[in-house]
């Protein structure tokens, strides 16, 4: 059985960038929808019901994919944010560097990438586990970087349902506004040794 994890900060902790009401009806409506359709979709599956979630992850296709995935996906998304603005590590500030040259441009490029995702998805920043290089991608609707065998390392959510109650048709705003709310030490600590 799969649960709702705990967030490691409060619902209205993000005003100003996410309302309280966007994180409840995201946070309890959502996400719990996909956690109660996947245990649903689980039951009776000799297969996968007692494997973890990155295994069902990697071997199932249809429903019961997108909605382990959309799991995975929030239960990441929540820890990619934080109520405030934080500090970036050196470790991941030097391979922002390595790839993109300056913050600035990766900054740019992130927001461009975001802003012209069509339909629902999700932005990222990945690592490559061979090259360790990192990269950003969008993917649609519930996929996830390790399906397509990369290391997720940050991401923000960009269903409409993140975002329009508080932005409406304005997702360039709300991707702009993660900037300061990006858990830096959460992504830092994803990257691989
Ligand atoms: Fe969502």
């Amino acid at each position: 059985m799969f649960v709702l994890p705990k967030l490691n900060y409060q619902l209205h902790s993000l005003n100003g960038f996410i309302s309280e009401k966007t994180m409840r009806v995201h946070y309890y409506k959502h996400h719990q929808g996909y956690i109660d359709k996947l245990n649903e979709l689980l039951k009776g599956n000799t297969e996968l019901e007692n494997q973890t979630l990155h295994y069902i992850i990697m071997h199932s296709n249809g429903k019961l994919f997108n909605n382990a995935s959309q799991h995975y996906n929030h239960s990441f998304f929540w820890k990619s944010l934080s109520p405030t603005k934080q500090k970036i590590p050196a470790k991941i500030y030097s391979l922002i560097i390595q790839r993109y040259i300056s913050f600035e441009n990766f900054r740019k490029i992130f927001i461009e990438k975001a802003v012209n995702h069509f339909g629902s998805g999700y932005i990222w920043i990945v690592q490559n586990p061979f090259t360790k290089m990192l990269d950003i991608i969008t993917t649609d609707n519930a996929m996830c970087p390790q399906r397509m065998y990369l290391r997720p390392i940050l991401t923000l959510d960009l269903w409409e349902h993140a975002y329009y109650l508080d932005y409406m048709n304005e997702r360039k705003k709300y991707v702009q506004l993660f900037f300061n709310h990006i858990d830096w030490d959460f992504a830092n600590q994803n990257l691989l040794k």
